[in-house]
């Protein structure tokens, strides 16, 4: 009985029969990358399975080709597949990406991501006019044949087959004027397919080649004889020597082994030595994956024993702040026949981690230090997790980080380090300011900003929510205490302004009372200031809970709203001031309204919403009009 493939997977496999796309050859990178992974499936099951046995030398991809009815066949002697999983994996894309991918580039009909990206198996059909999949699975005493000539469909039926594995027969597209498919039956073709993109699978690839032999007893007279041959190196990239891999070699190895059609902002290759022994190869990616920001994201890197898988995606490698890097970790220092639970508690493990971690650490100094633009443009993608990784942990990892992170200057513009920051400061200094809000021309407008700019003090201007919860886990830097110049103890004026002020608050407390009562609870407390220069009026907080962090937690979904303690302070030196005093001797019902307008203007500077517009709006109505 014919089915048909799920309508997704006929969009993609359309795309794929009529493709003119011109790196065709890379179906054959799928289908041994697949055989790859069958063997590895197979191998990594037998640690756990006794009743599979299996030596790693056993394992082999082989490739045969019939120049008469012009099929390719490639044969693995892997983990096979049941009729369920024929029926799940080739009926449909399977998981890998493919169809994210497909419609995140909906548009962009034949892409060159095609030949970066993989579409796995579906790639057959840019090259074959019937494909034929005969497999039979580890453990299951039956085999099952797969065929399809694309568009209308495929069979499943029962078949035989002696040996678990899977066999994959193309037949070939006939030539036409534009494409020339027989080529791929020749050996100089496969050999040179082979060698560009898996020249470091593990297994060997295995073709009857021939060869040219002199005669027996003969001078000049030859005879072809046939004989195996192995096509590739299967030196894994990671362990070859760095001058021999070239910058294309590693993004084709990411780019075919991620999922990502970019290439990667930074290839990290490590070899160490000694107690405990290994080779890693890291990217860090230039963009975010797509679901990086979804909980389906698993951080991890590929765990190889001896070029033998171990582990996809082992997350005990890399910690969460680096949950960005992408990349594969070999070594021979792990004991291969434990779980993975009882691999968590390998010591060595622990050890690889550490060091790991420090490389990348290291690599991240240096681009800061050497290559600031490709840094921001790295801080500008992955530099929310270093913040987050300050914060988390209550901490604990800050100083390994801190380092790290920028900030935007309102001295210089630009995103800064710390230590430049600190670097930058006036002689009598002994804070780090900083503000917050939603966008930096934003922050620039804060009546408290004036102030201190004004002063001459630069400030770190923090527009990302995660910003204010990693200063607050930092708490100081270099001795440096951090400060918001929104908060109540911001010491700028002179101890003889400071009196002044103080004495003015005394002398209006009745006043302050009055406009207090017309706040209810929204305020803690109303007074005059010296701390604005232009603006009439401001909100500051007390406490460890900013407006900013105000905004931050009230925007999680839970139920628990916290407010921060905020001050509503008057510039005492604003016309306004003396148009309160009157409104307080003379009417104290109209100082009730000025006082609601004036805070909700305080409010809406600092980017926070008003409970109760409509009063508002009717309350300056009613001023205006008089
Ligand atoms: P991907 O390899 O990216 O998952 P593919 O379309 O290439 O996507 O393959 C789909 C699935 O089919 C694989 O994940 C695997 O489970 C299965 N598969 C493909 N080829 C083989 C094979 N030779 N042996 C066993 N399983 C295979």
């Amino acid at each position: 009985m014919k089915k048909q493939f799920k309508a997704e997977s006929k969009r993609l496999l359309d795309l794929m029969i009529n493709s003119i796309y011109t790196n065709k050859e890379i179906f054959m990178r799928e289908l041994i990358s697949n055989a790859s992974d069958a063997m590895d499936k197979l191998y990594y099951n037998s640690l756990t399975d006794q009743n599979i046995k299996v030596s790693r030398d056993d394992l082999k991809i082989r490739i045969d080709v019939d120049k008469d009815n012009k099929t390719l066949t490639i044969t693995d002697n892997g983990i096979g597949m049941s009729e369920d999983e024929l029926e799940n994996n080739l009926g449909t894309i399977a998981k890998s990406g493919s169809l994210s991918f497909k419609q995140e580039n909906e548009d962009k009909e034949d892409v060159d991501i095609i030949g970066q990206f993989g579409v796995g198996f579906y790639s057959v059909f840019m090259v074959s006019k019937e494909i034929e999949v005969l497999s039979k699975a580890i453990g299951s005493g039956k085999a099952y044949l797969w065929k399809s000539s694309g568009e209308d469909g495929y069979t499943i039926e029962g078949a035989n087959k002696d040996t678990f594995g899977t066999v994959i027969t193309l037949h070939l597209k006939d030539d036409d004027d534009d494409f020339k498919y027989s080529e791929y039956l020749e050996e100089y073709k496969i050999r040179s397919i082979i060698k560009k993109y898996s020249d470091y699978i593990r297994y060997p690839i295995i073709m009857e080649v021939e060869n040219r032999v002199l005669k027996e007893g003969s001078e000049n007279e030859y005879e072809t004889t046939h004989e195996d041959a192995t096509l590739n190196s299967m030196v894994p990239i990671w362990k070859k020597d760095k001058k021999d891999v070239t910058e294309e070699d590693y993004n084709n190895f990411y780019s075919d082994k991620f999922y990502d059609y970019e290439k990667p902002m930074k290839v990290i290759n490590s070899k160490v030595e000694g107690q405990c022994s290994y080779d890693a190869l890291l990217f860090i990616p230039s963009h975010a994956p797509y679901d990086f920001y979804t909980k389906e994201y698993e951080k991890g890197l590929q765990l190889y024993s001896n070029g033998v898988l171990i582990q996809d995606k082992c997350s005990d490698l890399l910690p969460d702040y680096f949950n960005f890097v992408k990349g594969i970790v070999d070594t021979p220092d792990l004991s291969l026949n434990i779980s993975r639970e009882m691999l968590q508690h390998d010591k060595n493990l622990g050890i690889i981690a550490k060091s790991i971690e420090n490389k990348i650490k290291n690599e991240l100094t240096n681009m800061l230090e050497k290559n600031r633009e490709e840094y921001i443009k790295f801080f500008k993608t992955f530099g929310m997790q270093l913040k987050f990784g300050i914060y988390n942990n209550y901490g604990m990892d800050k100083d390994k980080l801190k380092e790290l992170v920028l900030f935007y200057s309102s001295d210089k513009k630009e995103l800064v380090t710390l230590k430049e920051y600190v670097t930058n400061m006036k002689k009598d200094q002994d804070t780090i300011y900083y503000a917050n809000g939603e966008t930096v021309d934003k922050i620039d407008l804060l009546p408290q900003v004036e102030l201190v700019k004004d002063k001459g003090f630069e400030i770190l201007y923090l527009t990302e929510y995660m910003d204010e919860f990693a200063i607050q886990s930092l708490m100081e830097y270099d001795g440096k205490k951090f400060i918001n110049v929104c908060s109540k103890d911001l010491n700028l004026n002179s101890e003889e302004e400071n009196k002044k002020v103080e004495k003015l608050n005394k002398d209006h407390e009745d006043l302050f009372k009055i406009m207090k009562e017309s706040l209810t609870d929204n305020v803690e407390n109303v007074r005059f200031t010296n701390r604005l220069k232009s603006h009439p009026v401001c909100l500051t907080t007390e406490g460890d809970v900013s407006v900013e962090m105000e905004k931050v937690f009230n925007a999680m979904p839970t139920d628990q709203k916290i407010k921060a303690k905020t001050i509503l302070e008057i510039n005492s030196e604003h016309p306004i001031v003396e148009k309160l005093n009157n409104l307080y001797k003379n009417d104290k019902e109209e100082l009730k309204k000025y006082t609601k307008i004036l805070y909700s203007q305080a409010r809406l500077i600092e980017g926070l919403t008003i409970d109760n517009p409509t009063e508002i709006s009717n309350l300056i109505c009613d001023i205006i009009s008089k």
